[in-house]
């Protein structure tokens, strides 16, 4: 599915975000930036070790907001990592947090002069964020900051499975 919205394509896909050409692509990253499982241990092992080299040297990033490193042997040029938080109750300030994160990178995407960014579905594995939840607020805050800034052509959403990807088209619909 893919729509435009302020000039800029906003497109939904299934598949693995590890093959996108995008100028950037997000990683769900932990704030310790030591890898992990998920999306995280995918991108380590198809970007290899230039990748946590430089996480090594930034040692950490807070919960909603992202780092930016190179995308190492991977298409991409760079990988955002962003800091998700882990879904209690949502009233932990959840909400505000995966705003964040999803904010922070494309911060970083537009100051990079970068025109292409692809995003997984932040938090919604391991960190047991609820999809239906997650994916309004993930394509709202595109829709917001796409509203307001100039320099973006593509977010593109990569999801995992088949109903992610159905849940995210009708959050997309709502927005
Ligand atoms: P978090 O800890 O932020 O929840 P996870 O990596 O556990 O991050 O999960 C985030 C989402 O990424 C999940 O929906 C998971 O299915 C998905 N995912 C895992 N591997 C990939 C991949 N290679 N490409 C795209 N999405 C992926």
């Amino acid at each position: 599915m893919e729509v435009v919205r302020d000039g800029v394509t906003i497109s939904l896909v299934r598949g693995d975000i590890t093959l996108e050409k995008t100028d950037a692509i997000v990683n769900a990253a932990n704030s310790r930036l030591a890898g992990g499982g998920g999306v995280d241990g995918a991108i380590h092992s198809a970007g290899g070790p230039m990748i946590m080299e430089e996480c090594r040297k930034i040692k950490g990033c807070p919960t909603g907001s992202a780092v930016i490193t190179t995308g190492g042997s991977l298409a991409t040029r760079y990988v955002i990592h962003a800091v998700g938080p882990v879904y209690r109750d949502g009233r932990h300030g959840e909400d505000g947090l995966l705003a964040g994160a999803y904010r922070a990178s494309l911060d970083l995407a537009v100051k990079k002069g970068l025109t292409s960014i692809a995003f997984p579905s932040i938090s919604t594995g391991a960190y047991g964020y609820p999809i239906d939840r997650a994916a309004t607020i993930a394509l709202s805050t595109v829709a917001e900051f796409i509203g307001a800034t100039r320099g973006l052509s593509l977010v593109r959403f990569v999801l995992f499975s088949d109903s992610d990807l159905r849940v995210y088209e009708q959050a997309l619909k709502r927005i």
